[in-house]
């Protein structure tokens, strides 16, 4: 089962496809993790990396699907996998249909997660983390995990504060990226008839979701 996982910054992919890469009892592959790891590395590549996302900037795309192809090769894929944040172009999501191809894979689901820009927005701005480094534990003042004392860490005690991303400017930006980029990925798998498409509301529970994708993934057997 390769599952790719779609939906703007924020709509709660990450979260999702952790979860169903653990009902499944596959990997779950995150481009965020991935590339920060590569930050890490004191090379030309990981210093390129770290300043496209401390501006803000998608990863080129040919430097991508390098990064991508290499990872992708190494696994046993024959349980399957879900890819979080790649592809995230038509280019990208196109050279990653031609590596399944040659190893006799396809995409099966693309997933996207489907949430109105004005609640994700709502989201963010209202997400506090915990100061210290060694909890960071993360809290919304208005949907789910609300901090019992203002403020303040439930799990040690320590301030709570706000990410300097975590703000409307930011966020705007990044849809319209997501909007300008990915988007069409939406209408590519579609056509490819393998588009799934989950409505996130305001009161929609992640549960739910993760119970109606298995429940969909059942299904296509
Ligand atoms: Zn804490």
């Amino acid at each position: 089962m390769i599952i790719i996982m779609l939906g703007a910054p924020g709509a709660g992919k990450g979260t999702i496809g952790k979860r169903l890469a653990v009902q499944l009892g596959i990997t779950h592959l995150s481009s965020g993790d991935v590339f920060r790891a590569l930050t890490k590395d004191n090379t030309k590549l990981g210093e390129e990396i770290k300043e496209c996302i401390n501006g803000g900037k998608l990863i080129p795309d040919k430097l991508a699907m390098q990064i991508f192809e290499d990872k992708i090769v190494k696994y046993n894929l024959e349980k399957g996998i879900i890819l979080d944040g790649y592809p995230r172009t038509l280019m990208q999501a196109k050279h990653l249909d031609k590596l399944f191809k040659n190893m006799e894979l396809k995409v099966d689901i693309a997933m996207n997660i489907d949430v109105e820009d004005q609640l994700i927005i709502d989201r963010i701005v209202n997400r506090r983390i915990c100061s210290n480094s060694r909890c960071g534990e993360i809290y919304n003042l208005k949907y789910g995990k609300i901090p019992k004392v203002d403020g303040i860490c439930d799990k040690c005690g320590e301030n709570l504060i706000q990410r300097a991303d975590d703000n409307e400017i930011t966020v705007r930006d990044r849809l319209k990226i997501y909007d300008e980029n990915t988007r069409p990925l939406l209408k590519y798998y579609n056509k490819r008839g393998v588009l799934w498409n989950v409505h996130s509301a305001e009161d929609t529970s992640i549960d739910d979701i993760v119970h109606q994708t298995m429940i969909h993934i059942e299904d296509m057997d």
